[in-house]
C-alpha cells in the first residue's frame, strides 16, 4: 500500500521554524529544494525563522486610525480653531434668533 503503488517517494528533510509567539513548525521539504530562512507560521501567520533564540518580530502593522486622527492630520490647530469659532458663531446668532432653544 502506498509507496508501492505510487512510487518511492522524494527524499525529504525536515526544518523547525520558530515564531514569535514560541509557536514551532516542522515543515517537510524536498532534500533538492532550498530551504528559505523564513516561512509563515502556519499555526498564527506570523513570520518564522529558523532561530529558535531569535525569531523574527511581528510586522509592524500601521495601528487603527479614528476618524477624528484623520481630521486632525488634515487640518492644523489654527484651522480647527477657526471651523470651532464659525460654527460657536453660527450657533449664538441662531440662539439669539430663536432658531435653537438649548
Ligand atoms: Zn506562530
Amino acid at each position: 500500500m502506498g509507496e508501492a503503488e505510487r512510487g518511492e517517494a522524494a527524499p525529504r528533510q525536515t526544518v523547525t521554524y520558530f515564531c514569535h509567539h514560541d509557536h514551532r513548525s516542522v515543515i517537510a521539504f524536498s532534500v533538492e529544494a532550498d530551504v528559505p530562512d523564513t516561512w509563515d507560521c502556519p499555526k498564527c501567520g506570523m513570520p518564522a525563522s529558523l532561530d529558535s533564540e531569535n525569531p523574527p518580530e511581528a510586522p509592524r502593522i500601521a495601528p487603527y486610525k479614528t476618524h477624528l486622527a484623520y481630521v486632525k492630520e488634515r487640518r492644523s490647530d489654527a484651522e480647527a480653531a477657526s471651523i470651532l469659532d464659525e460654527a460657536l458663531a453660527s450657533l449664538r446668532s441662531k440662539r439669539k434668533a430663536g432658531e435653537i432653544i438649548f
